[in-house]
């Protein structure tokens, strides 16, 4: 059996070896690395492929939340809501904005910001929402949209971990994730499911006005050649990466496709482990996998992690600790007890390997060694 790795980008690799080999060694040929033509048409069949008037590039996914966030014009103390259960950089660039980062808990089904947690955290200084598609499926945006409308809100979503999953409006409507709020932003750090090799972002967004802020912005706040118009910052994606994207893009539903079709035999393999808990897939969003996490019942996840790490099986936490605990956030503003979920969450999860390349051999080693280790520690 092949070596099991948490994601394995070099197997992968080796399937688009020339495409990705001939598409960057021209770069190096016509030399513009910069903004060159690999950068254009990349940001062209992303709109096409996410269905959004504007997408625009550039250095990772955290530079595009704090972008997105420029881009609105918020001022030092609005307070922005975001999940307690998400990467550390989603509230990150809330804190360096100096405007207030006002964390609530999420759901226990689907990992995602919880609805009536919003409404409740809500204030007369609050001034936008980042909900996070966690682990690749969207949070519940026909709710968030409708309070974001109510109260005068932005809405960006963190799209980092769901490129490519599909919201259904109550209405019918379907739209790419990061294509419903003002601004979605995305990152295409390697092992994310549309990865590069080396940093990348996005941002996404309809409006045509918003569009032109962020690509002043993200070139140093520049309007016309030489006339800086507001504060900006250097943050682009280098035409390497972009060449490495088109490849990779083309390949974005397959890639979508072997991570559902891998959780899947996850979730029929589990289905009678009364400790298990598969996750829930929600009505309105398709599921991209980018993680494939289970709640554990009745077992301590750190245990489970290293006995699956003896059997030569990758296994990883997100997230062991709320962001409301943490120094950097502002713990002292937060109660631990309004965040039972999440608290919960931290200690019950486990994401398992999850990637473009597990065969079955890989899949029934990792479940078997699973299921052995539930028995035998009842
Ligand atoms: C990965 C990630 C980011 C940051 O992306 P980088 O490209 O690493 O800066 C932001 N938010 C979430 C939810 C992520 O998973």
């Amino acid at each position: 059996m092949k070596q099991i790795q948490m994601v394995d980008l070099v197997t992968q690799y080796e399937k688009i070896k020339s495409e990705v080999n001939t598409a960057t060694q021209e770069v190096f040929q016509t030399a513009q690395f910069i903004n060159g033509p690999e950068v254009k048409a990349f940001q062209s069949e992303l709109e096409q492929y996410l269905n959004v008037k504007h997408v625009i590039p550039c250095a990772n996914g955290t530079d595009a939340l704090q972008i997105a966030l420029m881009a609105l014009g918020l001022k030092p103390g609005d307070e922005v809501i975001t999940s307690d259960f998400t990467f550390a950089a989603t509230v990150e660039v809330i804190g360096l904005l100096n405007l207030t980062p006002i964390l609530v808990d999420v759901n226990r089904d689907d990992f995602n910001i919880s609805i009536e947690a919003i409404k409740k955290a809500i204030t007369p200084k609050t001034k936008a929402i980042i909900p996070v598609h966690l682990f690749g499926q969207c949070a519940n945006m026909d709710a968030i949209m409708e309070i974001a409308k109510e109260h005068n809100l932005f809405v960006v979503e963190d799209t980092a971990q769901a490129i490519g999953a599909v919201y259904t409006t109550k209405d019918g409507e379907k739209h790419a994730a990061g294509a419903i709020g003002n601004v979605g932003t995305t990152s295409f750090f390697p092992s994310k499911n549309l990865g590069c090799y080396g940093d990348g972002g996005a941002l996404y967004t309809n409006d045509d006005k918003l569009a032109a802020i962020i690509r002043s912005i993200v070139n140093h706040g520049m309007g016309k050649r030489y006339y800086y118009d507001r504060l900006g910052v250097n943050s682009r994606l280098d035409s390497v990466q972009a060449a490495v994207l088109r490849i990779k893009l083309r390949h974005l539903d397959t890639y979508i496709q072997s991570r559902q079709t891998a959780a899947q035999f996850y979730n029929d393999y589990f289905k009678n482990i009364a400790e298990i808990e598969t996750p829930v897939i929600a009505d309105n969003s398709t599921h991209v996998f980018h993680q494939y996490t289970l709640k554990i019942k009745g077992l301590d996840q750190f245990k489970l992690q290293t006995y699956m790490q003896e059997k030569g099986i990758p296994a990883m936490i997100y997230y062991p600790m709320p962001l409301h605990t943490q120094e950097a956030y502002g713990a002292d503003n937060f109660k631990h007890e309004d965040f039972a979920i999440t608290n919960e969450l931290c200690e019950s999860v486990i994401s398992l390997p999850m990637h473009t390349e597990l065969d079955s051999e890989q899949l029934n080693y990792i479940c078997s060694n699973l299921v052995d280790y539930i028995k035998n520690s009842k």
